[in-house]
């Protein structure tokens, strides 16, 4: 990509910068390591999307992306469908990490068995710290793979909340009991032993929980109660009741508050986008003003409302993690108005949202420092802002304010 003269010297910052990476789905290393890789490896996650839109059938999908069967033929399955999807901002980090980590311009008929060696030859210990602190200088990504066995600070794990406020079954409740060795009797018992569960958690370095924005009713104790003591009683339904569920998630964004832990928030893109939008928030934010809320994704494609909704809330903060690949020019146009609407230190600018591909973490934060650079370098070229503000102004997004939220030891 071409670039201003100033955006180049913003980009050129920004690779100086240590970078606080505020959201992947990174399992521990060995995970990667102990796996066979391919070229086709670089198109698992997201690109899944666009293949299957393009005309993948979602089985033929499942077989690309498994190594275990034969390349060549996989590849012949997937190579139709590269030139439908190559220009879509999901694909472009595969090509950036086929450049700059295995030496390929491109990704060809001609060149994926040789991406494939050189893969192979990379995935070994230390693949973590070659991609993402020594060429991303991340200093820890924050992670979420269900699970706390990080024998690193590189990667700080984050972990559902869900899983508390839908306590299920009287079985199911007694079982988490025992693993505390604490006896459940009563809706108070159960949040004592939630509590518990998540001081545990703090001790495996969990720096928050994270939910989804779903609609959410107001908390009413009486009735969480009922059902509560309905379920202890055998009832399989008032387990997973909405207004038992939605009482303990207000709880637990209290208990978050207590134990100072972010409660980060899933908003956009999935499915039926309109079940998990960020406005299902706006009665939730402020019941909670002790909790910080992470929101995800600027709630995409709800950029505009995201943005309101982290103008009026102290609470919240905006969180870009995934948006850079979704695409780039809903993500600048939206952090545009977001400069307008919302303070500098409510911002978090870089998230790679990657489970798989690790090596594409990379190129995500190549198109996030370019869309930064491009709505700061605007402003400095017009005169609004200085370049050393705005290079405080990104140093913020992409390292103090993650840093301070998540308060981050690094
Ligand atoms: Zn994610």
């Amino acid at each position: 990509m071409n670039y201003t003269k100033t955006e180049k010297k913003l980009i050129e910052a920004m690779e100086q910068m240590k970078i606080i990476d505020a959201h992947e789905h990174l399992p521990p290393e060995h995970v990667r390591t102990d796996a066979r890789v391919d070229v086709l490896v670089l198109f698992a996650h997201y690109t899944k999307t666009d293949l299957v839109t393009a005309g993948l059938a979602a089985k033929d999908y499942e077989k690309v992306v498994d190594c275990e069967q034969p390349l060549k033929e996989r590849w012949k399955l997937f190579r139709p469908f590269l030139k439908e999807i190559r220009y879509g901002s999901y694909a472009r980090p595969a090509f950036i990490a086929a450049k700059e980590f295995y030496g390929c311009g491109d990704i060809t008929d001609k060149t994926y068995m040789k991406i494939t060696e050189r893969m192979r030859d990379m995935n070994k210990p230390g693949i973590y710290k070659k991609v993402l602190r020594k060429k991303c200088r991340i200093l820890t990504a924050l992670t979420q793979a269900g699970r706390t066995d990080y024998d690193t600070k590189l990667l700080t794990p984050l972990m559902p909340l869900d899983t508390h406020a839908r306590p299920g079954s009287a079985d199911g409740v007694d079982q988490k009991a025992d693993a505390l060795g604490m006896k459940v009797a009563s809706l108070d018992d159960y949040l004592a032993m939630v509590r518990t569960a998540l001081e545990k958690l703090k001790t495996e370095r969990v720096v928050g929980l994270k939910t989804r924005a779903q609609d959410t009713s107001n908390p009413d104790r009486k009735e969480a109660e009922e059902l509560f003591t309905k379920m202890m009683d055998g009832d399989a339904n008032a387990g997973n009741a909405k207004p038992l569920c939605d009482f303990l998630k207000h709880q637990l964004f209290e208990l978050c508050a207590d134990l100072d832990l972010v409660v980060a928030v899933h908003a956009g893109m999935w499915g039926d986008f309109r079940q998990i939008d960020s406005e299902h928030m706006i009665n939730v934010f402020p019941l909670h003003p002790r909790t910080r809320f992470d929101l995800y994704h600027m709630g995409m494609p709800s950029v505009r409302r995201t943005g309101v909704i982290g103008k009026n809330n102290p609470n919240v903060w905006l969180n870009l993690c995934w948006t850079h690949i979704i695409s780039p020019q809903m993500t600048l146009s939206a952090l545009d108005e977001y400069m307008d609407m919302v303070p500098m230190n409510k911002i978090i600018g870089f998230g790679g949202d990657y489970g798989r591909p690790v090596e594409k973490v990379y190129g995500h934060l190549v198109m996030a420092r370019e869309n930064i650079a491009t709505v700061l370098g605007r402003r400095v070229d017009r005169g609004l802002m200085g370049l050393k503000e705005a290079r405080a102004i990104a140093h913020k997004w992409l390292y103090t304010n993650p840093k301070e939220l998540y308060r981050l030891d690094v």
